[in-house]
């Protein structure tokens, strides 16, 4: 081996020794359950919040729309070249009206549009002003930007506020980025408070990304924003196709000038093939019906509200969480993981997450529930929790 190869090898095999070694894990999918290693168990991970991903219905009734003349698989270019297809315009014009926003522009992933919207729009007298805790494409984005950066304490709005307001004379523009629903958490911001801290600087633009919220938040699916009557206040409304919305890609809400500024400047766009009109097909049609699935988000608040209060009064968990994504938190590294083992040898499908993705010392079951879970699916789960919760006082 040479030189290059000793070195990673060497890096790996620290990983392992910490525990940290990641490897792709040997899935097989039906419905709702996930098949591993010849075992079959609910998946408690899921992304797929509104159980849309294994509605077979819904999938026959798209294809059936198009019968022999499917949209194209590829667009085979960026959209500033030819890889420009009506259906593309068809999603944006709807999603903009139904936000009741100027425009909407859609991108290939939500991982393309936070490490994309940031720098094309950020400059050296800019400062990005974060929550801790965004996710790692926003931190990326942050990265590649020539802008200063700087995070307030995760969801502390007073100590965003004394940042913005050491800051504010020495920069042209500020941007505070924040998520609506935190992945690890599943703790929901105060959208409204950003909007009057952006009001109060002025020279203060909002982004927030949406991922976790849009589909199953909101009377009519928008999310958080729309939950807390501020679509018309957010500078970059963001969110992504791939989790609730049972497809791929991501957007952003926001004025046409902000538009019209990315495709000029915004270089995942620019400079990647589109997606599948076939997938954005996909992605309008189940958005058109998005307001028709209040039932499944009514059901999946329902079974987090339960799953909730039980954690709080049986489990000793002190809840952040107001949405589906409630995390059993455990502390200790190794019991979270004989733990994770041991809720898949009863059939539940849960993995551990620990540090660095985590606070040291909150190790936790992160558990996602989806709206096509039955509540006595999820009883039983409670059940299996609750005996080991006993088997450990012993
Ligand atoms: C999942 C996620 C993304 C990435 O979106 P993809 O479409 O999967 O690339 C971005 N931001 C947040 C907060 C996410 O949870």
């Amino acid at each position: 081996m040479n030189n290059h190869l000793a070195d990673f090898a060497q890096t790996l095999a620290e990983l392992k020794a910490q525990g940290q070694f990641r490897q792709l894990p040997q899935l097989d999918h039906q419905g709702k359950m996930i098949v591993k290693d010849g075992r079959t168990m609910l998946n408690m991970s899921s992304n797929d919040y509104l159980g849309l991903a294994n509605d077979d219905a819904l999938k026959s009734e798209f294809l059936k729309n198009y019968g022999e003349n499917l949209p194209h698989f590829t667009s085979s270019s960026s959209r500033l070249l030819t890889g420009s297809f009506a259906i593309y315009e068809q999603l944006e014009s709807l999603m903009a009206s139904r936000f009741g926003r100027e425009a909407c522009l859609l991108f290939n992933s939500g991982y393309h549009a936070n490490i994309g919207i940031l720098p094309a729009v950020a400059n050296k007298k800019t400062l990005i002003v974060a929550d801790k805790l965004v996710h790692a494409s926003i931190i990326d984005g942050i990265r590649l930007s020539e802008a200063d950066f700087v995070r307030y304490r995760h969801n502390d709005f007073n100590h965003l506020e004394t940042l913005l307001a050491k800051h504010q004379a020495h920069y042209q523009r500020m941007i505070i980025v924040t998520e609506s629903i935190f992945s690890m958490d599943g703790d929901v911001v105060d959208l409204r408070q950003l909007v009057a801290l952006k009001h109060r600087f002025g020279n203060v633009m909002l982004y927030v990304d949406e991922a976790h919220a849009i589909g199953a938040y909101g009377n009519t699916g928008l999310g958080i924003a729309e939950q807390q009557g501020c679509v018309q206040e957010i500078d970059f409304l963001v969110g992504t196709f791939g989790k609730a919305l049972a497809s791929m890609g991501a957007y952003v809400v926001c004025d046409q000038l902000i538009k019209d500024y990315l495709i000029n400047k915004m270089r995942p766009l620019i400079f990647s093939t589109a997606l599948p009109p076939l997938c954005v097909a996909w992605s309008t049609f189940l958005f058109e019906k998005l307001p028709h699935f209040a039932t499944r988000r009514q059901h999946l608040h329902q079974l987090s509200k339960k799953v909730r209060c039980f954690f709080r009064e049986n489990l000793a968990q002190s809840i952040l969480s107001e949405s589906g994504i409630i995390p059993y938190i455990i502390g200790d590294n190794q019991k979270t993981v004989a733990t994770a083992l041991a809720l898949q040898q009863q059939g539940y499908y849960c993995l551990p997450i620990r540090p660095p993705t985590v606070p040291k010392g909150t190790s936790r079951i992160r558990v996602s529930l989806t709206a096509d879970m039955t509540e006595q699916e999820v009883d039983a789960f409670l059940t299996t929790l609750m005996e080991f919760e006993q088997q450990q006082c012993k």
